[in-house]
């Protein structure tokens, strides 16, 4: 599971501050010191570091923390709800049209996990109560129209298709009409990934977003790629504008860190981790859990 490592030193910083009772100001400088050190080899962004130690610092030494009867545990309450704002405070929810009728709009680079978490983001859908349908809108892939087809099939949920077609902004306009009129309520997008982002791309969703005025256009990153998952999110958010993150393979071992970078770095929040291969594997983040699962 991803955090080991970070959660691992964390905990031994803490339980050392535990073992001191009395704590003075060089105590919480050496443990911020072993907290900065824990978050960069977790691969967090470095500026990210600097402001949470400088933050939790200036909180844990400014209030009456150190006269208290139980100084090391505030820290480790500084530290606790620091990480949550960190990764953006609350849960952050989907939106959905008042009309109705809800367009989610799924980008990503490829390999991410982009057309697995479409199917997975309709399963959890219907299990909300609500009628999902599927388009494919990768024209340059017949085998990506195919895998959403087998992902649909496994979720139980209709794919929207149109093989001959080179225009991605048209199939998303045709699957409009087409979920609106069978009365499905959410209609998902599965667009095409790259290698890398390149303006191709960006225009072509670009395209997509102005056709189909999307409540939610999601990118997914793969949290094993570290701060390049970040540095995506950021290229994606410049050029087409994102409400959120699917951050996948959070069930892997990965330090985590792009995780926590990536609010603080983008601005936008992660709205649901993968946690698994499967179709039921996608939950909703939660910050406070992430932060007490983190803190052990
Ligand atoms: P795409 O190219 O972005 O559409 O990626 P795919 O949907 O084809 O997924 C690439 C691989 O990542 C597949 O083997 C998926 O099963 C796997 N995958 C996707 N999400 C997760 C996840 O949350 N955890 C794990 N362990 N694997 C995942």
């Amino acid at each position: 599971m991803a955090f080991e490592g970070l959660s691992e030193k964390l905990q031994g910083v803490f339980k050392k501050l535990k073992g001191k009772g009395i704590l003075t100001e060089a105590d919480i400088n050496d443990a911020m010191r072993e907290v900065k050190l824990a978050l960069l080899e977790a691969d967090v962004n470095f500026k990210v570091v600097k402001q949470f130690v400088d933050s939790v610092k200036e909180k844990a030494l400014g209030q009456d923390v150190l006269a208290s009867l139980t100084p090391a545990q505030q820290v480790v309450k500084i530290v606790n709800d620091e990480l949550v704002s960190l990764m953006g405070g609350t849960n952050s929810k989907l939106t959905y049209s008042p009309r109705g009728f809800t367009v989610i709009l799924m980008a990503g680079l490829q390999g991410t996990g982009k057309t697995t978490t479409c199917g997975k983001l309709a399963n959890y859908l219907k299990k909300n109560g609500k009628k999902p349908m599927l388009a494919a809108c990768d024209i340059y892939r017949p085998a990506a129209i195919d895998q959403l087809e087998i992902v649909g099939k496994n979720v139980d949920v209709p794919v929207f298709t149109m093989r001959d077609c080179k225009e991605p902004e048209l199939i998303a306009e045709k699957a409009m009409k087409e979920a609106e009129l069978k009365g499905y309520d959410v209609l998902i997008l599965d667009t095409a990934g790259r290698l890398q982002i390149d303006e191709d791309l960006m225009n072509e969703l670009v395209r997509i977003k102005q056709r189909t005025k999307p409540h939610e256009i999601l990118l997914v990153v793969d949290a094993m790629t570290g701060q390049d998952a970040v540095n995506a999110a950021t290229g994606f958010n410049e050029k087409l504008g994102i409400d959120g993150i699917i951050m996948t393979k959070l069930d892997g071992d990965t330090r985590g860190g792009a995780a926590l970078s990536a609010k603080s770095v983008t601005g936008k929040p992660i709205k649901f981790i993968g946690v698994g291969e499967k179709f039921d594997a996608l939950e909703p983040f939660h910050p406070e859990r992430m932060a007490s699962r983190i803190l052990g």
